[in-house]
């Protein structure tokens, strides 16, 4: 997209050094995850913190005030949560979006606004990364979408900076001013969030080890393209390793004992990802922590080194059975890779979660079963078995419109995981439905999964985790 300007109204008040900003993660009913320019709703009990707001937090506490409010995690109603930050008197406020709650997070933001009318409103996720202009046009109610929120052009719209800003999608003066990406190097750097804002005893993963817990961020982007998903198109960036360790230095003296690492492929920079668990290793935290990775970055050495630095589960993306597919829709991956990647992670006892696609174009009816049966081979601990997702932005979405299975004035907020969203001329939605019904029975109902589950149970804190899990699943599958 070509930079652009466009009319719309609104202006605001500068704000001046130490005035407060509020950024708060809106309140539902529903756990809703919406970080990463990705967003769902939790079909378990597992919840972490959002990273946008936890990384933009420290940017802004360079300058300003800050406070962070996780409204959905703290159980607020929207009015409890609406009511607390206008009692605060914030002067700037930055709200995490999510695709999936598109109406409800709206809803919030537009009450929100109507009792603070003379502040800059700025939010950040999926869909205001990829159709930022469209939205803001759309919605008055707020001033700005953050396109990365790496960077530290959210500082400079709270401070009226508005000279170099490609990062960010903004109105000025009626205009709404979009600019596209520069390159801006592959270093960077943030101040430490405040992650103490946070009630970090409260997030937990599936497996989970220990808690407080929180996220952390190490890259932004991802070197590979995948062409579901949405990091494609965004350029490979990664943090200096001393700045990481700056704000591992302060979960420490904060207490948290467990770390997700969001990024979306933990040491694709083998160089940073080796220092990175040197160093942890050295400095000798005792973090427990968890990564998405891909295959192709675990060798036996890579593993040790995870294991040797606090890695106890990896969340590992495999996608499909069929090899074809894997090299024109993954890229740079083979089977015999994956493969070898669960192997090394069980070899040095570290948990592994499957992420399946079932249906990515091209695949038939004999693919899924296939890849139900290679879960199973795998032998992961845990699988996550998805519908394609044709997100705005990524080149499935373009496949999906130009063959007709989506329409393109559908740019709506998916749960790709739900329903099935698009249907090829070789998997229909009923056969979608009952492919990931059946990846579910095979996968979970196995003596050898419920055996593995309960044999790998250390703590309480574990057992607790895996009855609340067992409740919801039989409240929200069973019912
Ligand atoms: S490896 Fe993961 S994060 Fe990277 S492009 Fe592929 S799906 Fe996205």
């Amino acid at each position: 997209m070509e930079g652009i300007q466009i009319q719309t109204k609104s202006d605001h008040a500068q704000l001046k050094r130490g005035d407060l900003i509020v950024l708060i993660n809106p309140p539902n009913k529903k756990i809703v995850l919406r970080d990463l320019y990705c967003s769902t709703i939790t079909k378990g009990t597992y919840n972490w913190p959002n990273i946008d707001l936890l990384t933009v937090s420290g940017t802004l506490k360079k300058y300003f005030s800050v406070r962070l409010i996780d409204a959905n995690t703290l159980g607020l109603s929207e009015d409890q949560a609406i009511e607390q930050v206008v009692a605060l008197k914030p002067k700037g406020l930055v709200f995490g979006f999510g695709v999936s709650v598109k109406e409800e997070d709206y809803h919030f933001i537009k009450k929100l606004r109507g009792l603070l009318p003379g502040i800059k409103f700025c939010g950040t996720g999926g869909l205001l990364y990829y159709n930022s202009v469209p939205e803001l046009r759309k919605h008055p109610e707020f001033d700005a979408c953050l396109r990365n929120f790496t960077t530290e052009d959210v500082l400079k719209f709270f401070k009226g900076d508005y000279g170099e800003m490609n990062n960010i999608t903004y109105r000025n003066n009626g205009d709404i001013i979009y600019k596209p990406f520069i390159d801006q190097g592959h270093d960077y750097s943030h101040p430490v969030p405040v992650h103490e804002h946070l009630p970090l005893g409260k997030y937990r993963l599936s497996h989970g080890k220990a808690r407080p817990m929180t996220t952390m961020l190490t890259s932004w982007g991802c070197p590979a393209v995948c062409t579901f998903c949405i990091q494609e198109s965004m350029n490979y960036r990664y943090r200096s390793v001393d700045n990481i360790i700056e704000e591992m230095d302060h979960l420490k003296e904060i207490g948290v004992k467990e770390i997700f690492f969001r990024d979306g492929t933990f040491c694709a920079s083998k160089k940073q990802g080796y220092a990175l668990m040197n160093k942890m290793i050295e400095k000798n935290y005792g973090f427990s922590w968890v990564a998405n990775t891909r295959g192709n970055v675990i060798t036996e050495e890579t593993a040790r080194l995870m294991k040797r630095s606090g890695c106890h589960a990896l969340h590992i993306g495999v996608e499909t059975s069929n090899e074809e597919i894997l090299k024109s829709t993954v890229k740079n991956i083979t089977l015999d890779k994956i493969k070898n990647a669960f192997r090394v992670c069980k070899a040095n006892g570290i948990v592994t979660l499957g992420y399946f696609i079932l249906g990515l174009p091209g695949e038939t009816p004999e693919d899924l079963k296939r890849t139900i049966d290679l879960a199973i081979e795998l032998d992961c601990d845990y699988a996550s078995f998805n519908l394609p997702f044709p997100q705005v932005g990524t080149t499935l979405r373009d496949q999906a419109v130009e063959n007709g299975w989506l329409s393109r004035d559908n740019e709506d907020g998916y749960d790709g995981s739900l329903v099935p969203l698009i249907e090829t001329d070789t998997l229909s939605a009923a056969q979608l439905m009952r492919f990931k019904n059946m990846a579910f029975r095979k996968f979970y109902f196995r003596p050898r999964f419920i055996y593995k589950t309960i044999k790998r149970l250390r703590s309480l804190y574990q057992i607790n985790i895996l009855l609340s899990e067992f409740k919801y699943f039989v409240k929200n599958r069973l019912t």
